[in-house]
Formats: structure tokens, C-alpha cells, sequence
């Protein structure tokens, strides 16, 4: 037999100095059954028995595989990874009502997923009337009983496994007719096939602009349920951010061509008269040389160097065969530079090749890609795992389409992209190419958002952090966890010492988070700043 549901079991706690646990109203059957089941003690409030006393608590039993089996991903997997909170606060169980094929819905109002999800209920596109499938969400006592698999809804999103992020055959074959004639356009008759192919993209509802978090809503509405499912208060998690930083800002600079490459000594200088350190993406088969003086000009002054793409010409993923012979030259370069980080041109991509590239991050998924030549977007401001390649997404719109494709010449987007991205405490990711901003007009631009992100650093104590620190901290993140000792919550693990504990809680029907700890989070300027 089993408890399916897990249930809820009176129990009486005798002390003893072997600490057993003695069942008084188990059924005869379940006690026999107790190696196989895990105790989940951790949902108690904090309490401390003496020798001679009697308390009755409440002990949720699960059912637990056996020993040997490796553990399957639960249906929790992504959620858990998103939040490392504690097992035994997340319990979902799959409706068995599930659809064959996926299609769109919704989970919560203007939150669109793919997947499959109950029958009836999916549209074959984003842009009509979604049904929404929160209200079908049920409870059988903690548990929740979905109406989709969030691991795959999730995944689906992180790495565009829906259809309107996919290239047509039609679009394909313009793409080749382009970069077949790119050589005999010069650079205004580029940026009015750019400017025609962005014709109409702010009537996309899907991706949402200028930021799409759908990932963390549907974490957010999953924990909200799990909340209200269990009548728990508070459930902790690991903060996302080191030293408990509100969020990450992030600067990196592709350099396009020999004008760039030659305004880097400068922008090295720009960025560093506002205390910013970045990353430079440097294309190694490209239209300029790459010394080693210049790769430590970047590294001496405490910058960084990734790889861009192997020669830029937008074919990168074009076709099966020459993507692993080139990811063996892209290889070979990042070892010779030093790199940990790739971005590939032009932000072209298919994350199910990734694993053919050797490096510990890839920069190469857009969160909204409407103005980008490759449409669709990850849906997230949070790094994630492809495989073993983390994944730092970018979250703001490109200096490129910023200036060429919108015409815009102030950062009121950038700022817009901040305030949002903040308000889920992600990551707010730049590109902006040196190649770009050597016209004074646009570099007083970059200025600007320079001053806004250092008036933000000091303001709300964000992270602002080069590529490979945000990948060490995430990977050593997403290994630590949550232990209970004394009634108290702690965080264990590798590098802990820079995590806070915190706690997602219910108010006024939304998540709310709360930072356990008043750290501070250190300011490049060498200030400290109160959270
Ligand atoms: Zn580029």
C-alpha cells in the first residue's frame, strides 16, 4: 500500500536518546511500510523537546523510491531548480487529461505557454484568445494537480520549442538571398531590409515586449498554489543573487569589425572611468586580427574575453555537419583565448547543438527576439542550464536595433527593460558593440545608460558582474541547498558563505520575496551599500 495522496498523520513524539519515532494512529499497514516512505519534518515550525515531555506533531509521510532506482526528474525539477528551495515544499501530480499535441495556453492572465495541456483547451497560435488553465489547477490536500507538465512548459520556453520561434521555409530562403548579397549592400540599404523586416512586430503578443518573464510567472503561480494547497506561511529558498543583491547587471561588447576592434582601448577606458568591467566578444576568423596584445589589453584590465561566432557570416547554424566542423575551430579559439563564454553572430542559434561547444556559458539566446533576425525568445531573465552549458540569456534589446532599426537615440527602452527585469530581481544583460558607438551621437547614448545603471548599482545594490562570475555563482547556486538545524533554516553547500537564506510568501494574493539577511552588497566603487 501507499499514501496517495500523502496524508497528514498524528503522531506522538516520545524523546529518546535515539531520537525513534513512534507511531500511535498510523494505520497497522503504513507502519509496517515506514522504510519506504520519507518523513517531511521540515514543514514544522522550529521546537525543541525536553526529556520528559509529550507533543503531538504532524508528520507528512512520501512515498519514496526504492534505494536503488536512480531518482526520476520529478515533475517539481524545474521549479525546484529555480528556487532551490527544500524538498517536501513542492508536491505536483499530472491531470490525466492531457492533450496528445501542444499548442498555447495560458497559466495565469497574460502568461502564454506551450505545451500540452488539458483537452480542448489549446490554440494552434499565441495571437488569439487563450484559454486560461489556473482556474483547473486542483488540490488533493498539499498536492497539486496540474493541468501540464511545468518541466516541459519550461523547457519549451528556454529553448523556443514553440512554433512561432521557428523559421519558415520562405524566411530561410530570404535569409540566404541576404547574406548571398550582403557583400554588394552597403550599410543603409542593410538597415532598410532590417527596417522591412521589422515591419509590424509590435503587434507580436508572444513573446511578450520588452521583456517576457514567463518562466518566473509560472514558478510564481506554481509556488502561490503550493502555498494555498498546503496552508504553509512561508516557504524558503536560496536567493538568486550573491550577498542578497536585488538583481545583476551585466555589460558585454561584440566586436564586429576593424573600427570596433580599434575603439576598444577607448571603450575600455569609457567603461572604466564608471567603474564597469565587461566582457568582449571577439570574432576569431573575423575581418580583423586578433593578437595577444590584443586579448590582454582586455584581460590585463581586469575584463573579459569570449568568443563571437568563428567568421561571422550568419550560416553558423545553417546546417548540421558544418556547425560540429566549425564548433571544433570555435573550441580551439576559446581555448586559445582563455574563454569560458560564446556568443554566436548575429544572436543566430539552436540550442539542441549546444552541447558540440566546449565552454561553461553561452550568451547566445534572446529573451524577446522581435527586432532580432531570428525571431522567437527564451522567456526568462534568469540564467539556466542547456545540457551542461549555462545559459546567459539577453534581456535588453541590442544597441544596433536600438539605433538603426527603431531610430531611437535615448535609453527610455534600456530603462524600461531595467524596471522590469528588477522587478523579477533577473538579470539585465547589454549588448553594445564598440563598432557602433565610435559616432559621438550614439556614444553619448551609451553614457547615459552607463549613468543609469551606476545610479541604479548604488541605489538598489545590483550585481554588476562579468559573464563568468555570473556563471560560477549560478553553478555553485544550483548546488547548494537548504538544511534545517535547530529550528532555524541555513543554506549549505560551496560558496554559501555569499548566499542568503529568503522566503517566498503570500500577500494580497501575489509572491512576495523576503531576504532573511540585511547583507550588503559590494559597490565597484569600493562604497557598501544598504540593500
Ligand atoms: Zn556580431
Amino acid at each position: 500500500m501507499h499514501f496517495d495522496p500523502p496524508q497528514l498523520i498524528n503522531l506522538v513524539q516520545y524523546p529518546t536518546k535515539t531520537s525513534t519515532w513512534i507511531s500511535k494512529e498510523m494505520p497497522e499497514a503504513a507502519a509496517g511500510q515506514l522504510p519506504f516512505f520519507r518523513m517531511v519534518t521540515n514543514v514544522l515550525q522550529p521546537m525543541r523537546l525536553w526529556d520528559d515531555e509529550r507533543t503531538i506533531v504532524q508528520v507528512e509521510f512520501q512515498e519514496m523510491p526504492p534505494a536503488s532506482e536512480e531518482e526520476e526528474p520529478s515533475l517539481i525539477q524545474a521549479v525546484r531548480d529555480h528556487y532551490r528551495c527544500p524538498k517536501g515544499f513542492l508536491d505536483f501530480r499530472l491531470s490525466d487529461e492531457l492533450s496528445a499535441e501542444p499548442g498555447y495556453f495560458q497559466f495565469g492572465p497574460g502568461t502564454t505557454c506551450y505545451g500540452r495541456t488539458l483537452k480542448g483547451t489549446l490554440q494552434a497560435q499565441p495571437d488569439f484568445p487563450l484559454s486560461d488553465t489556473l482556474p483547473s489547477v486542483l488540490f488533493d490536500g498539499a498536492q497539486l494537480v496540474l493541468p501540464f507538465d511545468p518541466n516541459e512548459v519550461i523547457e519549451n520556453l528556454r529553448l523556443e520549442r514553440y512554433p512561432s520561434s521557428r523559421m519558415g521555409r520562405r524566411e530561410k530562403a530570404l535569409k540566404d538571398i541576404y547574406y548571398r548579397l550582403r557583400p554588394l549592400t552597403n550599410r543603409s540599404m542593410r538597415k532598410g531590409i532590417q527596417r522591412l523586416r521589422a515591419v509590424n512586430w509590435e503587434t507580436k503578443r508572444f513573446p511578450k515586449w520588452p521583456v517576457d518573464t514567463t518562466v518566473e510567472n509560472v514558478c510564481e503561480n506554481l509556488l502561490l498554489l503550493s502555498l494555498q494547497a498546503s496552508g504553509l506561511d512561508r516557504i524558503p529558498f536560496v536567493w538568486f543573487w550573491p550577498d542578497g543583491a536585488r538583481g545583476c547587471f551585466s555589460m558585454t561588447h561584440d566586436v564586429e569589425a576593424t573600427a570596433g576592434r580599434n575603439f576598444c582601448a577607448q571603450l575600455l577606458d569609457i567603461d572604466g572611468s564608471f567603474g564597469i568591467k565587461a566582457s568582449y566578444q571577439i570574432v576569431p576568423e573575423g575581418s580583423y586580427p586578433v593578437g595577444p596584445e590584443f586579448l590582454s589589453q582586455i584581460w590585463d584590465r581586469g575584463n573579459e574575453v569570449c568568443v563571437q561566432d568563428l567568421n561571422h557570416d550568419g550560416r553558423l547554424f545553417d546546417e548540421r555537419e558544418e556547425f560540429r566542423r566549425r564548433a571544433a575551430s570555435i573550441n580551439r579559439y576559446g581555448r586559445d583565448y582563455g574563454a569560458k563564454g560564446f556568443r554566436s553572430a548575429v544572436l543566430y542559434r539552436n540550442p539542441e547543438w549546444f552541447a558540440d561547444l566546449d565552454f561553461s556559458f553561452d550568451m547566445s539566446m534572446p529573451n524577446v527576439a522581435h527586432l532580432d533576425p531570428q525571431r522567437g525568445g527564451c522567456c526568462t531573465v534568469m540564467p539556466y542550464f542547456i545540457g551542461e552549458m549555462l545559459e546567459l540569456p539577453l534581456t535588453t534589446i541590442q544597441d544596433y536595433s536600438l539605433f538603426h532599426v527603431l531610430n531611437e537615440h535615448s535609453i527610455d527602452l534600456w530603462r524600461t527593460q531595467v524596471e522590469l527585469i528588477l522587478a523579477k530581481n533577473g538579470l539585465a544583460s547589454f549588448v553594445v558593440h564598440p563598432d557602433y558607438i565610435i559616432a559621438p551621437e550614439t556614444r553619448a547614448v551609451y553614457r547615459d545608460l552607463l549613468v543609469m545603471l551606476s545610479e541604479l548599482r548604488a541605489l538598489e545594490a545590483v550585481w554588476f558582474a562579468l559573464p563568468h562570475e555570473i556563471d560560477s555563482w549560478w553553478r555553485a547556486r544550483s548546488r547548494m541547498s537548504i538544511v534545517r538545524d535547530y529550528g532555524s533554516w541555513r543554506v549549505v553547500g560551496e560558496g554559501s558563505e555569499h548566499a542568503v537564506l529568503a522566503f517566498a510568501k503570500v500577500v494580497d494574493g501575489k509572491i512576495v520575496y523576503e531576504r532573511s539577511e540585511g547583507r550588503k552588497v559590494k559597490d565597484n566603487s569600493g562604497r557598501r551599500n544598504e540593500r
